[in-house]
Protein backbone atom coordinates (compact mmCIF):
# COMPACT_ATOMS: atom_id res chain seq x y z
CA UNK A 1 0.00 0.00 0.00
CA UNK A 2 1.42 3.46 -0.83
CA UNK A 3 2.52 5.70 1.88
CA UNK A 4 0.88 9.43 3.09
CA UNK A 5 4.24 10.25 4.93
CA UNK A 6 3.64 13.26 7.44
CA UNK A 7 7.19 14.48 9.35
CA UNK A 8 7.10 15.67 12.33
CA UNK A 9 10.88 16.97 12.33
CA UNK A 10 12.28 16.46 15.85
CA UNK A 11 9.33 15.92 17.76
CA UNK A 12 9.32 13.37 20.49
CA UNK A 13 13.26 13.81 20.22
CA UNK A 14 15.15 14.77 24.03
CA UNK A 15 18.67 14.96 22.62
CA UNK A 16 20.02 15.27 19.35
CA UNK A 17 22.13 12.71 17.52
CA UNK A 18 25.27 13.73 15.98
CA UNK A 19 24.43 13.25 12.42
CA UNK A 20 21.02 14.65 12.29
CA UNK A 21 19.47 17.15 10.71
CA UNK A 22 15.45 17.25 10.30
CA UNK A 23 15.19 20.62 8.46
CA UNK A 24 18.48 20.20 6.44
CA UNK A 25 17.46 16.54 4.80
CA UNK A 26 14.03 16.92 4.71
CA UNK A 27 13.33 20.51 4.01
CA UNK A 28 10.70 21.11 6.21
CA UNK A 29 11.10 23.45 9.16
CA UNK A 30 8.15 22.83 11.08
CA UNK A 31 5.70 20.81 12.82
CA UNK A 32 2.43 20.47 10.56
CA UNK A 33 -0.63 21.12 12.64
CA UNK A 34 -3.46 19.08 12.45
CA UNK A 35 -5.17 21.18 9.37
CA UNK A 36 -2.30 20.85 7.57
CA UNK A 37 -2.48 16.85 8.46
CA UNK A 38 -5.44 17.08 6.89
CA UNK A 39 -5.13 18.80 3.66
CA UNK A 40 -2.09 16.27 3.21
CA UNK A 41 -4.63 13.59 3.31
CA UNK A 42 -7.14 15.53 1.21
CA UNK A 43 -4.57 16.11 -1.30
CA UNK A 44 -3.26 12.25 -1.62
CA UNK A 45 -6.71 10.83 -1.31
CA UNK A 46 -7.33 12.24 -4.74
CA UNK A 47 -5.49 9.63 -6.66
CA UNK A 48 -6.00 6.96 -4.34
CA UNK A 49 -8.55 5.78 -1.59
CA UNK A 50 -6.39 3.59 0.22
CA UNK A 51 -2.99 4.35 1.77
CA UNK A 52 -0.92 3.67 5.03
CA UNK A 53 -0.27 7.21 6.99
CA UNK A 54 3.42 7.27 8.12
CA UNK A 55 4.80 9.25 11.01
CA UNK A 56 8.36 9.89 10.37
CA UNK A 57 10.89 12.59 11.16
CA UNK A 58 11.11 12.53 15.47
CA UNK A 59 10.44 10.27 18.04
CA UNK A 60 6.40 9.48 17.77
CA UNK A 61 6.10 7.33 21.01
CA UNK A 62 8.31 10.24 22.91
CA UNK A 63 5.34 12.75 22.57
CA UNK A 64 3.33 12.73 25.40
CA UNK A 65 0.41 10.07 25.67
CA UNK A 66 -1.54 12.97 25.24
CA UNK A 67 -0.09 14.21 21.83
CA UNK A 68 0.49 10.18 20.56
CA UNK A 69 -3.44 9.91 21.10
CA UNK A 70 -4.13 13.35 19.46
CA UNK A 71 -2.84 12.59 16.31
CA UNK A 72 -3.65 8.81 15.92
CA UNK A 73 -7.58 10.09 16.79
CA UNK A 74 -7.34 12.40 14.11
CA UNK A 75 -5.49 10.72 11.12
CA UNK A 76 -8.19 7.72 12.10
CA UNK A 77 -11.13 9.84 11.00
CA UNK A 78 -10.06 9.75 7.46
CA UNK A 79 -11.72 6.91 6.00
CA UNK A 80 -8.74 6.71 3.20
CA UNK A 81 -6.46 5.94 5.64
CA UNK A 82 -6.41 1.95 6.28
CA UNK A 83 -3.40 1.53 8.40
CA UNK A 84 -0.73 3.43 10.51
CA UNK A 85 3.04 3.35 11.11
CA UNK A 86 5.47 5.43 12.91
CA UNK A 87 9.10 5.71 13.81
CA UNK A 88 11.04 5.76 16.88
CA UNK A 89 14.19 5.33 18.70
CA UNK A 90 14.62 1.74 21.21
CA UNK A 91 14.34 4.28 24.58
CA UNK A 92 11.23 5.15 23.75
CA UNK A 93 9.65 1.96 23.80
CA UNK A 94 7.37 0.27 26.37
CA UNK A 95 4.58 -1.77 26.84
CA UNK A 96 2.23 1.42 27.87
CA UNK A 97 3.32 2.98 24.34
CA UNK A 98 2.63 -0.08 22.36
CA UNK A 99 -1.24 -0.14 24.17
CA UNK A 100 -1.48 3.34 23.04
CA UNK A 101 -0.46 2.37 19.84
CA UNK A 102 -2.35 -1.19 19.69
CA UNK A 103 -5.24 1.29 20.57
CA UNK A 104 -5.69 3.24 17.38
CA UNK A 105 -4.66 0.58 15.32
CA UNK A 106 -0.68 1.06 14.27
CA UNK A 107 0.26 -1.73 12.47
CA UNK A 108 3.99 -1.29 11.68
CA UNK A 109 6.97 0.35 14.25
CA UNK A 110 10.18 1.89 12.55
CA UNK A 111 12.47 1.82 15.15
CA UNK A 112 16.01 3.90 14.16
CA UNK A 113 18.09 1.51 16.16
CA UNK A 114 21.34 2.86 13.64
CA UNK A 115 24.10 0.30 15.09
CA UNK A 116 24.22 -2.66 17.77
CA UNK A 117 27.24 -1.92 18.67
CA UNK A 118 27.67 -0.17 22.05
CA UNK A 119 30.86 2.18 21.45
CA UNK A 120 29.01 3.34 17.76
CA UNK A 121 25.75 4.19 19.81
CA UNK A 122 27.59 6.22 21.92
CA UNK A 123 29.82 7.91 19.81
CA UNK A 124 26.82 8.78 17.92
CA UNK A 125 25.20 9.77 21.17
CA UNK A 126 22.05 7.72 20.79
CA UNK A 127 21.29 7.44 24.35
CA UNK A 128 21.31 3.50 24.80
CA UNK A 129 22.98 0.52 24.75
CA UNK A 130 22.84 -2.12 22.22
CA UNK A 131 21.03 -4.33 24.70
CA UNK A 132 18.31 -2.01 25.50
CA UNK A 133 17.71 -1.37 21.81
CA UNK A 134 17.47 -5.41 21.37
CA UNK A 135 14.71 -5.20 23.98
CA UNK A 136 12.74 -2.77 22.52
CA UNK A 137 12.69 -4.72 19.25
CA UNK A 138 11.97 -8.39 21.08
CA UNK A 139 8.82 -6.42 22.84
CA UNK A 140 7.94 -4.67 19.77
CA UNK A 141 7.47 -8.31 18.01
CA UNK A 142 6.40 -9.70 21.09
CA UNK A 143 3.39 -7.24 20.86
CA UNK A 144 2.37 -8.33 17.62
CA UNK A 145 3.68 -5.56 15.49
CA UNK A 146 5.39 -5.24 11.78
CA UNK A 147 9.23 -4.41 13.06
CA UNK A 148 11.12 -2.04 10.46
CA UNK A 149 14.91 -1.54 11.80
CA UNK A 150 16.37 1.40 10.66
CA UNK A 151 20.71 1.08 10.33
CA UNK A 152 23.04 3.25 9.78
CA UNK A 153 26.63 2.50 7.61
CA UNK A 154 29.51 4.31 8.77
CA UNK A 155 28.96 5.94 11.30
CA UNK A 156 31.86 6.84 13.78
CA UNK A 157 33.45 3.65 15.49
CA UNK A 158 31.99 0.88 13.14
CA UNK A 159 34.00 -0.95 10.52
CA UNK A 160 33.08 -4.17 7.90
CA UNK A 161 33.05 -6.41 10.89
CA UNK A 162 30.79 -4.11 12.95
CA UNK A 163 27.95 -3.87 10.39
CA UNK A 164 27.98 -7.14 10.12
CA UNK A 165 27.52 -8.06 13.33
CA UNK A 166 24.78 -5.11 13.81
CA UNK A 167 22.86 -6.92 10.92
CA UNK A 168 22.74 -10.48 12.57
CA UNK A 169 21.07 -8.97 15.80
CA UNK A 170 19.02 -6.61 13.42
CA UNK A 171 18.01 -11.13 12.47
CA UNK A 172 17.85 -12.29 15.30
CA UNK A 173 15.58 -9.58 17.02
CA UNK A 174 13.09 -10.62 14.12
CA UNK A 175 12.97 -8.02 12.30
CA UNK A 176 10.58 -8.07 9.64
CA UNK A 177 12.22 -5.33 7.55
CA UNK A 178 15.18 -3.07 7.29
CA UNK A 179 16.42 0.08 5.54
CA UNK A 180 20.29 0.65 5.12
CA UNK A 181 20.77 4.16 5.31
CA UNK A 182 24.86 5.74 4.50
CA UNK A 183 25.63 8.36 7.24
CA UNK A 184 25.87 11.39 5.44
CA UNK A 185 28.20 14.29 6.87
CA UNK A 186 24.91 17.53 6.87
CA UNK A 187 26.18 20.78 7.64
CA UNK A 188 26.45 22.41 10.94
CA UNK A 189 25.85 18.92 12.59
CA UNK A 190 28.38 17.80 15.48
CA UNK A 191 28.81 14.73 12.94
CA UNK A 192 30.36 17.59 10.41
CA UNK A 193 32.34 19.47 13.30
CA UNK A 194 34.16 15.71 14.50
CA UNK A 195 34.54 15.41 11.25
CA UNK A 196 36.62 19.00 10.52
CA UNK A 197 38.91 18.28 13.59
CA UNK A 198 39.62 15.13 11.73
CA UNK A 199 38.46 12.40 14.14
CA UNK A 200 35.79 11.29 11.59
CA UNK A 201 36.17 9.83 8.29
CA UNK A 202 33.04 8.94 6.07
CA UNK A 203 33.15 6.36 3.85
CA UNK A 204 33.24 6.91 0.04
CA UNK A 205 30.40 5.27 -2.52
CA UNK A 206 32.40 2.31 -3.25
CA UNK A 207 32.88 1.60 -0.03
CA UNK A 208 29.28 1.87 1.09
CA UNK A 209 27.88 -0.03 -1.81
CA UNK A 210 30.36 -3.30 -1.20
CA UNK A 211 29.35 -3.35 2.61
CA UNK A 212 25.91 -2.94 1.61
CA UNK A 213 25.84 -5.65 -0.70
CA UNK A 214 27.12 -7.89 2.21
CA UNK A 215 24.23 -6.90 4.04
CA UNK A 216 21.53 -7.52 1.60
CA UNK A 217 22.92 -11.07 0.96
CA UNK A 218 22.92 -11.35 5.13
CA UNK A 219 19.11 -9.89 5.67
CA UNK A 220 17.30 -11.86 2.26
CA UNK A 221 18.98 -15.02 2.71
CA UNK A 222 17.96 -14.89 6.55
CA UNK A 223 13.96 -13.62 5.75
CA UNK A 224 14.68 -9.73 6.46
CA UNK A 225 13.34 -7.74 3.70
CA UNK A 226 16.13 -4.95 2.40
CA UNK A 227 13.21 -2.04 1.68
CA UNK A 228 15.22 1.07 1.35
CA UNK A 229 19.08 1.23 0.94
CA UNK A 230 20.27 5.28 1.16
CA UNK A 231 18.88 8.45 1.31
CA UNK A 232 16.33 10.07 -0.27
CA UNK A 233 17.48 14.25 -0.51
CA UNK A 234 15.75 16.36 -2.68
CA UNK A 235 17.53 18.09 -5.64
CA UNK A 236 17.19 21.32 -3.58
CA UNK A 237 18.85 20.31 -0.28
CA UNK A 238 21.52 18.43 -1.75
CA UNK A 239 24.01 21.25 -1.24
CA UNK A 240 23.57 20.43 2.57
CA UNK A 241 25.28 17.19 2.54
CA UNK A 242 29.07 18.37 2.79
CA UNK A 243 30.37 14.37 3.01
CA UNK A 244 29.57 11.31 2.50
CA UNK A 245 28.30 8.51 0.34
CA UNK A 246 25.57 9.90 -1.69
CA UNK A 247 24.55 8.70 -4.74
CA UNK A 248 20.79 8.85 -5.86
CA UNK A 249 21.46 5.80 -7.38
CA UNK A 250 23.00 3.98 -4.39
CA UNK A 251 20.35 1.61 -4.12
CA UNK A 252 20.47 -0.22 -7.65
CA UNK A 253 24.53 0.02 -7.45
CA UNK A 254 24.17 -1.88 -4.45
CA UNK A 255 21.54 -4.86 -5.69
CA UNK A 256 23.56 -5.10 -8.78
CA UNK A 257 27.43 -5.35 -6.47
CA UNK A 258 24.89 -8.01 -4.61
CA UNK A 259 24.02 -10.32 -7.98
CA UNK A 260 27.63 -10.06 -8.76
CA UNK A 261 28.51 -11.40 -5.38
CA UNK A 262 26.09 -14.43 -5.60
CA UNK A 263 27.41 -15.10 -8.90
CA UNK A 264 31.01 -15.00 -8.20
CA UNK A 265 30.15 -17.36 -5.26
CA UNK A 266 28.58 -19.65 -6.21
CA UNK A 267 29.30 -19.98 -10.34
CA UNK A 268 25.32 -20.74 -11.55
CA UNK A 269 25.12 -22.15 -15.04
CA UNK A 270 21.75 -20.67 -15.44
CA UNK A 271 19.95 -17.76 -14.15
CA UNK A 272 16.47 -17.13 -14.33
CA UNK A 273 15.06 -13.80 -13.07
CA UNK A 274 11.55 -12.31 -13.49
CA UNK A 275 12.00 -9.01 -16.02
CA UNK A 276 11.72 -6.02 -13.32
CA UNK A 277 14.72 -7.34 -11.80
CA UNK A 278 16.82 -7.61 -15.09
CA UNK A 279 18.44 -4.06 -13.87
CA UNK A 280 20.20 -5.95 -11.26
CA UNK A 281 22.45 -7.76 -13.99
CA UNK A 282 24.33 -7.19 -17.11
CA UNK A 283 21.93 -8.62 -19.67
CA UNK A 284 23.92 -11.61 -21.21
CA UNK A 285 23.96 -13.15 -17.25
CA UNK A 286 20.73 -14.19 -17.22
CA UNK A 287 17.45 -15.14 -18.72
CA UNK A 288 13.80 -14.07 -18.12
CA UNK A 289 11.63 -16.30 -15.90
CA UNK A 290 8.61 -16.68 -13.56
CA UNK A 291 10.73 -17.37 -10.91
CA UNK A 292 14.12 -15.79 -9.55
CA UNK A 293 16.37 -19.20 -9.05
CA UNK A 294 20.25 -19.55 -9.75
CA UNK A 295 20.49 -23.13 -10.86
CA UNK A 296 18.24 -25.04 -8.69
CA UNK A 297 18.19 -22.19 -5.87
CA UNK A 298 15.35 -19.49 -4.96
CA UNK A 299 16.51 -16.07 -4.41
CA UNK A 300 16.76 -16.35 -1.17
CA UNK A 301 18.83 -19.72 -0.84
CA UNK A 302 21.25 -18.55 -2.96
CA UNK A 303 22.05 -15.20 -0.82
CA UNK A 304 22.01 -17.23 2.56
CA UNK A 305 24.61 -19.47 1.08
CA UNK A 306 26.23 -16.06 -0.33
CA UNK A 307 25.87 -14.34 3.52
CA UNK A 308 27.56 -17.40 4.81
CA UNK A 309 30.34 -16.78 2.83
CA UNK A 310 30.34 -13.18 3.93
CA UNK A 311 30.01 -13.86 7.88
CA UNK A 312 33.33 -16.81 7.05
CA UNK A 313 35.24 -13.94 5.30
CA UNK A 314 34.70 -11.06 7.94
CA UNK A 315 33.86 -12.72 11.20
CA UNK A 316 35.80 -16.21 10.98
CA UNK A 317 38.77 -15.28 8.95
S1 LIG B 1 16.15 10.48 17.40
FE1 LIG B 1 16.05 10.52 15.16
S2 LIG B 1 15.02 12.43 14.62
FE2 LIG B 1 15.61 12.59 16.78
S3 LIG B 1 17.60 13.65 16.73
FE3 LIG B 1 18.06 11.44 16.72
S4 LIG B 1 18.18 10.84 14.56
FE4 LIG B 1 17.20 12.88 14.65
Amino acid sequence: MKIIPIFLPYAGCKKRCVFCDQIKATGQTKIPSLDDIARIIEEYSRTSNGYELGFYGGTFTGLSEEKMEEYLSFVKRFSVVKSIRVSTRPDEINERKLKILKKYGVNMIEVGVQSFLDEVLERSKRGYTSEEAEKACKLIKKNGFILSVHLMVGLPGSDRKGEILSALRTVECGADMVRIHPTLVFEGTELHRVMEEGEYTPLNVEEVVDICSDLVCIFEGWGTKVIRIGYHVPVELRKYVVAGPFDPSLGDRVRKKTMKKVIESLKPSRIFVPENYLVWFESAEVEVGDEFRFDDLSYADALFFTGKEVIEKWLNG
